[in-house]
C-alpha cells in the first residue's frame, strides 16, 4: 500500500506542468515582439540567410559573448567564405584562425561539418531536421537555429537564454535543467511559436534572455513580462 502511494506520488511529481492557454501565449508573443522591435540587436548574422554563415555564428556563439564573436565572425568569413574553402583549409591553420575564441574543439567540429557537407551534400547544408542532426556537432538547438534563421522554417529553438526565459515566465520554480523539464520547455518553445515571423520571434527570445532576463540580476523593473512572470510572482510570495 505504502509502495503504491509512493509510486503515485512519484508519478504525480513527474507530470509536466500544463502548457499556457492561448491568451497567455498571445500576450507573451505580443510583448516579446514589441520589445524586440524597440531593443533588438543589429547583428550581422541576422542579415544573411546563408546556412553556412548561420552555422559559423551559432558555433562561435556557444559559450562566447557576442562582442568577442563579432570581429572573429567577419575575419573567419573573409578567410573561409564557403564550406568548400573551410573544408580545403589545413587543420592547423583553421585552429590558428579561431584563436582567441577558445573551446578549440569548435573549429574542428566546424571543419568536420564542412568536409561532410562537401563530401555528401554538394558543399551545402541540408534543410531537414533529421539530416542536420546526423552531423556530428549539430544538436537540437543548432538544427533549429539553422532551419529557422537560414531556411525560414517554423522551427523551435532552446538554448541557455531561451530556456531561462521560458522557465521563468511560465514555470518559475524547480530545476530548469532536469530531463523532463527540458523536454517540457522544448514543447513550450514549439507551442509559443507564431505562425509567421518565426525568425523574429526566435531572435527576440535570444535577445530577451541576453539583455533583460539575464542569469544574474534579471531586469524585472523594466521587463514587459513582469506582470505575468511566474518567477517574479513566486519571488514576491
Ligand atoms: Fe525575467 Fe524578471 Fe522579466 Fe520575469 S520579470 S521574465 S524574471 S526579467
Amino acid at each position: 500500500m505504502a509502495e503504491k502511494a509512493a509510486r503515485t506520488t512519484t508519478t504525480r511529481a513527474r507530470k509536466p506542468p500544463a502548457l499556457p492557454p492561448a491568451p497567455d501565449r498571445r500576450r507573451f508573443r505580443k510583448h516579446l515582439l514589441a520589445w524586440y522591435g524597440r531593443h533588438g540587436r543589429d547583428l550581422p548574422w541576422r542579415k544573411t540567410s546563408d546556412p553556412y554563415h548561420i552555422l559559423v555564428s551559432e558555433i562561435m556563439l556557444q559559450q562566447t559573448q557576442v562582442d568577442r564573436v563579432l570581429p572573429k565572425y567577419a575575419e573567419w568569413l573573409g578567410k573561409y567564405p564557403s564550406m568548400g574553402a573551410l573544408a580545403a583549409a589545413p587543420d592547423h591553420e583553421v585552429t590558428a584562425t579561431w584563436y582567441p575564441l577558445g573551446y578549440n574543439v569548435r573549429p574542428k567540429r566546424l571543419q568536420a561539418i564542412a568536409r561532410e557537407a562537401v563530401a555528401s551534400y554538394g558543399g551545402q547544408l541540408p534543410s531537414d531536421e533529421a539530416t542536420l542532426l546526423s552531423f556530428k556537432g549539430i544538436g537540437a538547438y543548432t538544427a533549429g537555429a539553422i532551419r529557422s534563421f537560414a531556411f525560414r522554417q517554423r522551427a523551435a529553438i532552446l538554448d541557455t537564454n531561451v530556456r531561462r526565459v521560458l522557465f521563468r515566465v511560465f514555470i518559475g520554480k524547480g530545476d530548469p535543467k532536469n530531463h523532463a523539464m527540458n523536454r517540457h520547455l522544448w514543447t513550450l518553445s514549439e507551442t509559443l511559436m507564431p505562425r509567421r515571423d518565426v525568425f523574429d520571434f526566435n531572435q527576440a527570445l535570444m535577445d530577451f534572455g541576453a539583455l533583460i532576463c539575464v542569469a544574474r540580476k534579471p531586469k524585472c523593473l523594466v521587463c514587459p513580462m513582469a506582470r505575468s512572470c511566474a518567477y517574479r510572482k513566486k519571488a514576491g510570495d
